[in-house]
């Protein structure tokens, strides 16, 4: 880590300053970040700044954040956010990443609906390659969802969000509750041990479903609900979707799937 060689408070005009970076506009926020897009002074090149104030964190989050800098730096992928580089001061930490100018997934089928099987799947496959490459580094990502899946100035995928992330050795399970419920695995939900990369893989059934039907496959209107329905496994396939992606589905989400081994009421579309 280096320290930011100038982290200037806003002028009476002049932009805002991180290190050689103009910051521009606000991408997004989480619960300890916010998310800036800046812009190289001399080369003009265009960046994502997470900044965090770690005055604001305790110590178990401030060691989740070390982490999060930790797994990022070991992943150099064509679909995964870039690290460029760290700059932290006594108070603020500013980690530098690649730039996805399209935005979140979850916005894009907010704003235009679903994706078509041919587009899912070459989206789905990009995820993949890029869990894959987690997985074989024994880095789990926990929060996989259509809000961190960021895409390019080419529509390609970009995984974000790392602040879940953490290690597994293949056969010693993790506990911590991770994640965004309608996402979450329901070992996760019955508060059980779990393998790491099984967790991501529920959370990518769940995208896959999101990407080709535009709405989530569990969902409720309180977390008991949505809990019920992620145990029982039940959701529904809608008319328009291929049989062969009906299939793909059940590998994916189901423990006991009556959405897809059940009768055909089960089935109706919405
Ligand atoms: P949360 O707690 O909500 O998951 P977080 O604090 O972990 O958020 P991120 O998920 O990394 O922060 O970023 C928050 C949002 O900022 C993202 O969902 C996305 O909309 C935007 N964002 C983050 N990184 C980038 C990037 N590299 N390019 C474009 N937008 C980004
Ligand atoms: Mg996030």
């Amino acid at each position: 880590m280096v320290m930011a060689d100038s982290v200037q408070k806003p002028l009476l005009r002049g932009p805002v300053r991180v290190g050689f970076y103009d910051i521009e506009r606000t991408l997004g926020k989480g619960n300890f970040a916010v998310v800036k897009l800046a812009r190289h002074r001399i080369t003009k090149t265009e960046v994502a700044i997470k900044i965090i104030d770690k005055t604001q964190l305790d110590a178990v989050n401030l060691e989740k954040i070390y982490r999060e800098v930790q797994i990022m730096k070991m992943l150099d992928h064509p679909h995964i956010i870039k690290l460029y580089q760290v700059m932290e001061t006594k108070n603020m930490l500013y980690l530098v990443t690649e730039y996805a100018k399209n935005g979140e997934i979850f916005d894009y089928l907010a704003k235009h609906g679903r994706l078509s099987e041919l587009e899912a799947r070459r989206k789905f496959w990009q995820i993949l390659s890029a869990v894959d490459y987690c997985h074989n580094r024994n880095i789990v990502h926990r929060d996989l969802k259509a809000e961190n899946l960021l895409l390019d100035g080419h529509m390609n995928i970009k995984i974000a969000d790392f602040g879940f992330a953490n290690f597994f050795q293949p056969g010693e399970p993790l506990a911590t509750w991770c994640g965004s419920p309608p996402y979450a695995a329901p070992e996760v939900f019955e508060g059980q041990q779990y393998e790491g990369p099984q967790l991501d893989i529920w959370s990518m059934g769940v995208v896959l479903y999101v990407l080709v039907c535009g709405a989530l496959p569990f969902d409720g209107p309180t977390l008991p609900v949505l809990r019920q329905r992620v145990l029982e496994g039940r959701f529904r396939i809608p008319y328009f979707m291929t049989e062969d992606c009906a299939v793909s589905q059940a590998g994916r989400l189901s423990q006991n799937s009556p959405a897809v081994n059940g009768s055909a009421s089960s089935l109706a579309a919405d």
